[in-house]
């Protein structure tokens, strides 16, 4: 398919407008001001975290948004995003790692949803205008951030991409296609994607220390790929492989 950054979206007056044509990941001037003036400052608020926990992070779509818009305006500096998918890795990983008979469904009930997408709840969805000033929307819809930390790590979290996703036969699966499989008895290397997830807590807990002071500089590549591989996991690839241009399907 044809590449299109939405840095390349043009301007439409209001900066509220993005054509479809241009928006691979078209966030709305409601998701951006909801993201910019909310999350960050309510991430450690309880009721948010519980939220985010219950539903394991965001939905596909908000997700990706979600880890868009904080590296446009944080140029990479992914803290926050860090901490939250490190959190959330260190419930999912002895989640997987179930065993005996009742495996399968202690799985499936574990990492299944038990709430609605925060975002999705709130009803910001494409259309939802916001008040955000059109310079923000305008540096919310940027991907250019992305698609450098998602270049200087590609090596890494390529290997995890769930083949459902990408419609192809590699092994992994995303958490939503994992469960999906399971549900219909066809799931299979399990013990992998236990591996996999325990990697990418390993990677994460180095990514997020890295942004303290003492262990500045310490993040390798591989550390900060655990990230896109861990949002990939948890609600699934297909809005960044649009991006990246892998989106075969
Ligand atoms: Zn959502
Ligand atoms: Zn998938």
């Amino acid at each position: 398919m044809t590449m299109t950054s939405l840095a390349e979206c043009p301007p439409t007056g209001d900066g509220t407008e993005c054509p479809a044509e241009y928006a691979l990941l078209p966030p709305s001037g409601g998701e951006i001001h909801y993201l910019w003036y909310y999350i960050q400052g309510s991430i450690m608020n309880g009721d948010v975290r519980r939220s985010l926990y219950n539903s394991w992070g965001f939905c596909e779509r908000h997700a990706w948004i979600a880890i868009q818009v904080e590296a446009s305006f944080r140029h990479c500096f992914m803290m926050g995003p860090a901490i939250l998918y490190e959190d959330l890795l260190q419930l999912a990983a002895p989640a997987m790692a179930a065993r005996g008979p009742l495996k399968n469904w202690l799985i499936l009930n574990r990492l299944r949803e038990k709430g609605p997408c925060l975002m999705c709840d709130m009803n910001l969805g494409p259309d939802s205008k916001g008040v955000a000033r059109p310079e923000m929307v305008a540096r919310g819809r940027d991907t250019s951030e992305l698609h450098r930390l998602a270049a200087m790590s590609r090596s890494f979290w390529e290997q995890t991409v769930c083949g459902r996703c990408l419609g192809d036969d590699a092994w992994p699966r995303c958490r939503p296609h994992m469960l999906e499989d399971l549900l219909q008895g066809r799931v299979r290397d399990l013990d992998r994607h236990l591996s996999m997830i325990q990697r990418l807590k390993r990677h994460i807990v180095r990514y997020s220390r890295s942004f303290e002071w003492a262990h500045r500089g310490t993040a390798t590549d591989e550390d900060r790929a655990s990230l896109i591989s861990a949002v990939g996991w948890f609600s699934g690839w297909q809005p960044f492989l649009s991006m990246v241009g892998m989106d075969h399907r």
